[in-house]
Parts: structure tokens; sequence; C-alpha cells
């Protein structure tokens, strides 16, 4: 099987998850891009544009994380762009923990077949799905290469709470920025 044939497998199992019953009315968003994927983005969970699409980030926070990749010479097409939960939580509240635990195995699923090279995080709900054990919060580590278990991580702000906040926004393509620099320190690693 390819890593194409293994994704869209997961993304079937996604789209029949049990879990959806407790969200009627919205759609599956598995997560898209390169079955090759060098990088994976991981966000939270679908936003309203996400849920009528059923494509990650393409709402304004989707566009900024494109103007991003763009600024490090990449498109939405070189990486893979996941989200936490598959499903968008009623009223966009928080993902809670049991969500958390029952859809996570999707991610990691994800993850193996991808086996990016590097993690990228899309704010700390992303952070501690993956990195529970951390003890850091996202602002004490963002922009900082993080190796846990053999797997780089990078923590980043979430573009949407970037999005109006200008300290933050240059805060995030300051360390966005870093990531090609990081990438040949992995590459020159293994
Ligand atoms: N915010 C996220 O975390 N994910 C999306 O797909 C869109 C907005």
């Amino acid at each position: 099987m390819t890593k194409e044939q293994a994704l869209a497998e997961v993304a079937k199992r996604i789209a029949a998850c049990e879990q959806c019953k407790f969200y009627p009315g919205q759609n599956p968003v598995p997560g898209e891009g390169n079955p090759d994927a060098e990088i994976l983005f991981v966000g939270e969970a679908p936003g309203k544009k996400e849920n009528e699409t059923g494509r990650p980030f393409v709402g304004a926070a989707g566009q900024f994380l494109a103007e991003m990749l763009e600024s490090i010479g990449l498109t939405r097409e070189d990486v893979f762009i996941a989200n936490t939960l598959k499903y968008r939580p009623p009223e966009n509240r928080d993902p809670e923990p049991a969500e958390i635990a029952y859809q996570l195995p999707f991610l990691k699923k994800q993850i193996a077949i991808i086996q990016p090279k590097l993690i990228c995080f899309l704010g700390r709900h992303a952070m501690s799905a993956l990195l529970p054990n951390l003890g850091k919060t996202i602002s004490q580590v963002h922009g900082e290469l993080l190796d846990v278990g053999n797997q780089a991580y990078l923590p980043l702000y979430h573009p949407a709470a970037a999005l109006y906040n200008g300290g933050m926004r240059s805060t995030l393509l300051a360390d966005f920025a870093r990531i090609p620099e990081y990438m040949d320190q992995i590459k020159k690693a293994n």
C-alpha cells in the first residue's frame, strides 16, 4: 500500500468515526497535503470554513499559514496539514480531553504513515496532545527545536492567535523563518 492509499484509509476511518455522533451535522476534516512531506503541521480543530469544505486551514488562519509557508519558499502542497481533532467542536469551544484522547490515534497513524522529519505544532493544543509530559507552556518553548523520542518538533503559536496581535504575528513569522535552518540541522543529524 502506498502512503497515499494508507492516508486515504485513515481518512475513511475518520469519516466513519463513532465520535462524529457527538458532532451532528459536522464534516470530517482529516487533513491534506504531500504524503511524503518532510514537514507536518498540526493545528487544533477545524473551524467553520474547514467544516464546510472538509479541508484544514482554509479560513483566515489558513491564509496566514499559506503566507508564512510562502515566506520560506514552500506551498501547502509541499507539506502535510492536519489537526489534532478531525471534527469541529460545537460552538468552536476548546477540545475536551476525552475528545482528544478519542481522536488522537488518527493523528498518530497519519504521523506513522508520513514519517515527517519535523512536526510543527500550531498552538498549545497540538503540543499538549502529542507531548503531554513536556511540562512547558508554548510561550516557553515556541520557536525552539525539540527532540523527543527521536522525533523533531517545533512549537509555534497558533496563526489565529497571531492574526490580530501584531507582536505575536512577528514572533510567529520569526519562528517560522527558522524552519529551513532547523531542517538542515535535522538532515545533517540523520
Ligand atoms: N484552526 C485550526 O486549528 N485548524 C484549522 O484547520 C483551522 C483553524
